[in-house]
């Protein structure tokens, strides 16, 4: 799925302690949304800033299309292993639950994207590694960027922050 709509689905369900709340207050939902982007951005972003950098050399790319595997650092693939293992996020959950002394709702956001990630991969192009550094099973999924997908997602994702603001507008009262 698109790192935007991780954000606004981690943000939507966990932007505060407990789940599915319908208040948020605006660092909660930040927050949230940081978590839920988390495994694209910190996997993807140090390699977008080197592309930028260095003034996005040209490559054969098709509109619509992602950039060819070939030309992906290693490391991006490292990174996403790790960022995108449920093996590794209930390490950091427990982690931060003994810590913390209490679960951690809001690290749920990051977890959600791995789960949401599952089925909208193809094992062609960055199937979801969900139980590194375990072999993985890949699930050969539909691809998200599809205008069908894309807009069915956003629909949801709207409905569902109008609902939540219908809520919140329903206990004021
Ligand atoms: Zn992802």
């Amino acid at each position: 799925m698109d790192t935007l709509s991780h954000g606004l689905w981690g943000a939507a369900l966990f932007g505060k302690e407990k789940p599915f709340a319908a208040k948020h207050n605006k660092k909660d939902f930040w927050l949230a949304f940081l978590l839920g982007a988390g495994p694209d951005l910190i996997s993807f972003s140090p390699s977008f800033i080197y592309w930028a950098f260095s003034g996005f050399p040209a490559y054969q790319r098709k509109i619509g299309e992602p950039p060819p595997l070939s030309i992906i650092p290693s490391y991006v693939f490292q990174l996403y292993n790790i960022t995108h293992s449920l093996i590794i996020w209930t390490a950091l959950f427990l982690l931060f639950w003994v810590f913390l002394k209490k679960p951690l709702w809001i690290f749920c956001a990051w977890a959600l994207h791995i789960l949401c990630d599952i089925p909208t991969h193809t094992v062609r192009y960055f199937p979801t590694p969900f139980l590194w550094p375990f072999p993985t099973p890949f699930v050969n999924g539909f691809r998200w960027a599809t205008p069908l997908f894309l807009v069915s997602n956003y629909f949801l994702l709207t409905s569902f922050f109008l609902f939540l603001k219908i809520k919140k507008r329903k206990q004021k009262v």
